[in-house]
């Protein structure tokens, strides 16, 4: 044992017991993965960056291994990689499959992030986008040309939550030969199971239900199919994306609660969203499960459950000023982005700022995602800020 103080601390001679277990799974930190023998590293460093053994941090260590696997038995994938956001995962994506010439189609309520994407960083890459209707599987044959590489879907649509009949955008997807990628948020995995429906990509902000917590952000990407795993896996060593193994023990964390925490969030959103929808003020209540919703015939065919998030449109005639009011009246409802967390969330969105033409909206629209607090308590809220507002 070395005598001086530094390297004592640094090189001490207890090293847990192998074998050692509890039940959550260890968290191993670490830039520098250590080599047994310099035999080792010369085997490790052919394998750089793959995944069934341990050469840097950035790479993965038996932290992020665990929950790339849990993810994949969350999916019924076979291929996970992890980034750190859901944001970065619909780069990846995009970055990893496209190049110059290439074309990639987008729903017209795709998530905003990803619309900024198409429109800003790639075109300069010679990538072009275009939207099509997801509920209208005609125009998504119309747009597919011999230039389309990519497809995304979403389901149900951001903030105006039309859900689209993903079996058939899906199937004339494929007979094109195109990729589809879905974005999987919403389903959380527990909802419906994309690759069932012949999916090629399924990510996931795992900063909404599968952390819970509100308190990490993080993204993932799977797949089944080898090939499109290799060429996502290369643009993920290239661009250096990787997590921490703090955040990685929130989602891991978060995970053994996430079907029982999104039946609770679907219950109490559907006895909110049905509340809501016999007040006088609201002129439409935008619930895939609820049949005002367009689309809700295609969510009961794909789904039983549903996330807890849910949009209303205020009749219009009503002033803007009224519904911020509302919304700023709310006693229990955080007024913020995401969702997916233990507290009750409200957000007022400025309909023509985020759609256009078809799909658009008359009226002020105001998104909920129902968190755990009790049901009872969010509908005495909702009903003291519609009075105080809107006199009813
Ligand atoms: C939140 C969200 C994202 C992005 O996730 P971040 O982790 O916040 O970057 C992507 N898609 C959908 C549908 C989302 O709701």
């Amino acid at each position: 044992m070395p005598k001086n103080l530094s390297t004592k601390l640094i090189h001490d001679d207890y090293f847990p017991p192998v074998g050692y277990q509890a039940v959550p799974p260890g968290v191993f930190k670490g830039s520098t993965v250590l080599f047994p023998d310099a035999v080792t590293v010369r085997e490790r460093m052919r394998a750089f960056g793959r995944r069934d053994g341990y050469s840097y941090g950035l790479y993965g260590t038996p932290t992020t291994y665990i929950l790339e696997q849990r993810l994949c038995a969350l999916e019924g994938a076979r291929h996970c990689l992890l980034g750190p956001s859901g944001q970065a995962a619909i780069a990846l994506v995009n970055l990893g499959l496209l190049a110059a010439g290439d074309e990639l189609l987008l729903p017209s309520n795709v998530y905003g992030p990803a619309l900024r994407h198409a429109r800003t960083t790639l075109p300069p890459l010679g990538i072009t986008h275009q939207c099509y209707d997801p509920m209208d599987p005609a125009d998504l044959e119309r747009k597919l040309g011999p230039r389309t590489k990519l497809v995304w879907m979403e389901a149900p649509g951001s903030i105006t939550m039309e859900f689209p009949d993903l079996r058939k955008l899906v199937a004339i997807a494929k007979e094109n030969g195109v990729v589809v990628a879905l974005d999987n948020t919403w389903g959380a995995g527990v909802a419906f199971k994309p690759f069932e429906l012949g999916v090629d990509i399924s990510i996931h902000a795992l900063t909404k239900y599968p952390s819970g917590g509100a308190d990490v952000l993080m993204g993932s990407v799977t797949t089944n199919d080898d090939a499109l795993h290799e060429r996502l896996r290369i643009a993920y060593l290239d661009l250096g994306m990787g997590v921490g193994a703090n955040d990685v023990e929130f989602v891991l964390r978060g995970l053994p609660t996430l079907e029982a925490r999104y039946h609770l969030h679907d219950a109490s959103a559907r006895s909110l969203a049905t509340w809501m929808a016999s007040q006088p003020a609201i002129g439409q209540v935008l619930h895939p499960a609820l049949d005002s919703c367009p689309g809700h015939e295609h969510w009961a065919s794909h789904c039983s459950l549903a996330a807890g998030l849910f949009s209303v449109l205020f009749k219009s005639g009503y002033a803007s000023s009224q519904v911020d009011s509302f919304c700023d009246r709310l006693k229990l409802f955080g007024i913020g982005l995401s969702w997916g967390g233990p507290m009750s969330l409200v957000m007022p969105y400025d309909l023509p700022s985020i759609r256009s033409g078809k799909g658009c909206y008359e009226g002020h629209l105001v998104r909920f995602s129902i968190g755990l607090e009790n049901t009872d308590d969010l509908r005495e809220d909702l009903e003291q800020a519609m009075k105080a507002s809107f006199g009813r």
